[in-house]
């Protein structure tokens, strides 16, 4: 049996209980039915069959799993820090052990290869690991002391938090805000992508099985424009952590208004790799061809937008070209697949509608620009190389979020800047270069809230993860992350020495 028959059979049994019945919600440690008579149908981009069904919760099942959150908050913030990091890690030992479900769930379920779900599947632990350790310390602030009085700060954790994740890479991202919230002692309720809904269930049947109190993470399915947004209206949710699209951010931040929610918002980006001629070219190529094209190019990092020095254009895009030639494009159970298939039809639309739209801005398609019919009904698009593009068309503006590449040529450090610039969003940004004042020139110049000097995205926890403009509001990793799902408090004790004004003496 090759591996690809054995994984889909592996899978298949997975599913069956997903087949079932329609898949519910997960409400103070107990699946719920929930009393919607709303289903939606969750297909596979795959073969476009119905994978399962999905209930959309109604304004009963928001208000019940805002509640419970409500209700688990006090006993779960009043754990210790070590308490609660030894549940956690008990949540990564278990991930861990399911790590292979998770990653055929979550390819069946988005499409993604199981090369890189295999690994995103084993970061899900460790992000559980990560804020675990931190647990202990994450109420710790800073001793701030004046002539008469003593000041220091705690950090509590904020109240329950409502958590909202898109479909490319669901259980990572998932894991990336849930374990950093219950680590500061919040509770939670998670609205996963209605197109992407399974690995999230098993995620909290995951954390209940391995010690999470009922009601300190609830689960509640939907459609976005309903459900999500319910959420992020209901009184009992004091901050919303979002991942997804930048017009979706906005909304949500409209939609908190009336109660005040604080928001964290990782939304889209456009993000420049540039590449000057001085640079190490082979990894270049390696990083650039890696970045836009690994996860079907459904990553908000990845760098869809290559500037590259006049001097060095042709030879670089040949080089990208052969590669993007030779990507691996198949089933995303095979081991061997490098691209698998779009997440939905609409989402598949909306990339072919690039096409069109590059071939009418006049970008010549140097390789790609078709959906590939022989793997029809599979959402499958061909991984396309844009060339000759110039900054100001749609292609270059616009998050295409598929395997699709937009070069440009510049001329000098100074043009690189502003065409890098020159975009609403600010997320990532990619420098390759051997000249160090260059480099750092570049990094500091970049209106982007991480930057990467000769390397592709390297994920480092502790350190701030997060975008600027349109790519959106506040940070994630280590203490940033604490920042966000914690209460700064400050208390003041006086020494009893200094004069206390005096009124209506
Ligand atoms: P999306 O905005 O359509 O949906 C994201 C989530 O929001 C889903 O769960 C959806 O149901 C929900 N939602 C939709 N409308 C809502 C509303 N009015 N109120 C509350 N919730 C609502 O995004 P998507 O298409 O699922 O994901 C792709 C986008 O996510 C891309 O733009 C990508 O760049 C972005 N993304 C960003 C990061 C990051 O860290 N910056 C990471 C991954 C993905």
């Amino acid at each position: 049996m090759s591996a690809l028959e054995s994984n889909l059979s592996k899978v298949a049994a997975l599913l069956e209980r997903f087949r079932a019945a329609p898949l519910g919600h997960f409400i103070a440690g107990r699946h719920e039915r929930g009393a919607s008579r709303d289903l939606i149908d969750n297909l596979s981009p795959v073969d476009g069959k119905i994978i399962n069904q999905v209930v959309s919760a109604d304004p009963q099942d928001i208000h019940a799993a805002a509640t419970a959150a409500e209700d688990a908050l006090p006993a779960w913030r009043a754990k210790t820090g070590e308490q609660r990091r030894a549940i956690l890690h008990k949540v990564a030992d278990a991930i861990e052990a399911r790590r292979e479900e998770f990653a055929l769930i979550e390819c069946m379920d988005t499409g993604q290869p199981l090369r890189f779900m295999s690994s995103a599947a084993v970061r899900g632990a460790e992000n559980f690991r990560f804020f675990a350790d931190r647990a202990p310390s994450a109420s710790d602030g800073q001793a701030l002391p004046a002539a008469e009085h003593m000041n220091y700060t705690v950090r509590q954790a904020i109240g329950p938090v409502a958590v909202i994740t898109p479909w490319n890479t669901p259980f990572m991202l998932s894991t990336w805000k849930i374990a950093p919230a219950l680590a500061a002692g919040c509770t939670v309720v998670h609205k996963p992508a209605e197109w992407s809904p399974l690995t999230a269930m098993m995620l909290a049947e995951v954390m209940t099985e391995a010690g999470v109190p009922p009601g300190v993470v609830n689960l509640v399915n939907g459609v976005g424009e309903r459900a999500g947004r319910l959420l992020t209206e209901h009184p009992a949710i004091r901050a919303t952590a979002f991942i997804g699209e930048s017009r979706t951010g906005s909304l949500i931040m409209s939609q908190g208004a009336p109660t005040l929610k604080r928001l964290h918002l990782e939304l889209g980006g456009k993000n420049p790799v540039i590449v000057f001629e001085d640079a190490d070219l082979e990894r270049a190529v390696d990083a650039v061809v890696f970045m836009i094209y690994s996860l079907n190019g459904e990553r908000c990092t990845s760098s869809s937008r290559l500037l590259v020095q006049r001097s060095i254009y042709d030879r670089f895009i040949e080089r990208v070209a052969a590669r993007v030639a030779r990507l691996k494009i198949g089933h995303p159970l095979d081991p061997e697949t490098e691209i698998g298939p779009l997440i939905h039809a609409r989402h598949l639309d909306k990339v072919l509608s690039y096409f069109r739209i590059a071939r009418e801005d006049g970008a010549q398609i140097r390789i790609g620009g078709h959906r590939i019919e022989a793997l029809q009904p599979g959402l499958y698009v061909e991984p396309t190389l844009l060339t000759h593009a110039s900054n100001t068309m749609r292609v270059a503006r616009e998050e295409i979020f598929g395997p699709v590449l937009t070069a440009i040529a510049f001329d000098e450090e100074g043009e690189a800047l502003k065409v890098a610039n020159d975009t609403p969003y600010g997320l990532s940004a990619y420098v390759w270069t051997s000249d160090t004042g260059r480099a750092l020139r570049m990094a500091h110049g970049v209106e982007a809230g991480m930057v990467w000097v000769n390397s592709e995205n390297n994920r480092h926890l502790p350190s701030p993860f997060g975008g600027m403009k349109a790519s959106g509001i506040g940070r994630d990793g280590g203490d940033y992350s604490f920042d966000f799902y914690m209460e700064t408090k400050n208390i003041c004790l006086a020494f009893g020495t200094h004069r206390v004004p005096r009124i209506g003496v």
